[in-house]
């Protein structure tokens, strides 16, 4: 531990965490006050009347097994969202510790660094090279108080890929005093591998994956943080005990059966088919001045008249995303992929 409580808040290397009833599922529960009696309305597996087991052990072996780590390098929690928070409170101290983002990218590092009274140091993207990471600049920046690089790949909105030499450089200078944390909520949606197997060699990486995008699920809220089983463990007691409803467990559990793979890469192949198709089609298209190549399940494309694509798409009945207050992106919207005839009334909409 003794890398890690250097890097990590002292009150939280120091915390004893809460102490849950147990988890005895073959004993009968007059432990935690619950009702001994599930709703006519419950109509889940478990019943919605008991507590659900922390760190459900059997999702966390299921994304254990998915995902190519062990049990004990695995942290389930409600979204990558959480994920960002809990590395925030447990990494950073107030007013004196700071996380480091490449802007334009993912909003929530900076809100949640903000929440727990953190700095935000910020390293923008270089725009006229493809959004490329400054990698000069961030191991300027990154100075002993800068505890979290959050590092999105591939990156929202911008839509490239971070390489993973680059990636493994930046963690490398930055050992025993960062932790860099790679984003990977997109990475299905890419051609690029994943660089969950770096984590056995690398302990100062954290990688977030989550449900919500390639495998549907984002109603459900679930979202896994891997890292060395140190860094899990030091989360694990900031973790609230129940922070998966059982129902999240549930709906989990399903997506995740073998039998559901066919039909997740059936649709997986779909999103990347109908991104090309959009990419080419926008990019001929006199409103669209350029569009950018993408590896998540978005493409990021510059308007001419940004106010007017914004009005005849939701004209068409359509929401896309109003990125423009974002850093080096005046003239942008980003828009997701979605199945051929919405992507079909969209275009139209352009015209
Ligand atoms: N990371 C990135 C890069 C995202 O774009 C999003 C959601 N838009 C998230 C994380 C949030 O993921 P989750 O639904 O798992 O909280």
């Amino acid at each position: 531990m003794s890398w890690l409580s250097d890097i990590a808040r002292p009150e939280i290397v120091a915390l004893k965490p809460y102490e849950h009833a147990s988890w005895e599922p073959h004993l009968e529960r007059m432990h935690a006050n619950e009702l001994p009696w599930r709703s006519d309305a419950d109509d889940s597996d478990a019943g919605l009347n008991r507590y659900p087991e922390p760190q459900p052990k059997e999702l966390v072996a299921r994304l254990a097994s998915l995902y190519g780590v062990s049990k004990d390098q695995l942290l389930v929690g409600r979204g990558s969202d959480e994920g960002i928070d809990l590395l925030c409170r447990s990494f950073c101290r107030a007013g004196q510790d700071s996380i480091l983002v490449c802007p334009p990218t993912f909003g929530m590092y900076s809100v949640m660094a903000h929440v727990q009274g953190a700095g935000v140091v910020t390293v923008p993207l270089k725009v006229n090279d493809g959004f490329a990471l400054d990698v000069d600049e961030v191991l300027r920046q990154c100075t002993p108080n800068v505890k979290l690089l959050f590092l999105c790949s591939p990156n929202n909105p911008t839509g490239n890929t971070i390489p993973a030499d680059v990636i493994l450089h930046i963690a490398n200078r930055v050992e025993g005093q960062s932790i860099v944390v790679v984003d990977e909520a997109y990475v299905e949606f890419s051609s690029f591998p994943s660089l969950v197997p770096q984590i056995e060699k690398v302990p100062q990486l954290a990688i977030m994956r989550t449900l919500s995008k390639a495998h549907g699920l984002a109603g459900a809220r679930c979202g896994t943080l891997m890292a060395n089983a140190e860094v899990i463990s030091l989360l694990r007691k900031v973790i609230h005990p129940y922070a998966m409803t059982q129902l999240t467990v549930e709906a989990a559990l399903k997506v995740l059966q073998p039998s559901q793979l066919p039909l997740m890469n059936e649709r997986l192949a779909a999103i990347k088919s109908e991104r090309q198709r959009l990419f080419e089609a926008l990019g001929k298209l006199a409103a669209v001045k350029r569009v950018w190549p993408s590896d998540g399940n978005f493409l990021l494309a510059e308007f001419a008249d940004p106010d007017r694509a914004l009005k005849s798409s939701r004209a068409a009945n359509l929401l896309i995303r109003e990125v423009r207050a974002q850093v080096g992106l005046p003239r942008t919207l980003r828009i997701s992929i979605g199945s051929p005839s919405q992507n079909d009334r969209l275009l139209e909409s352009f015209k």
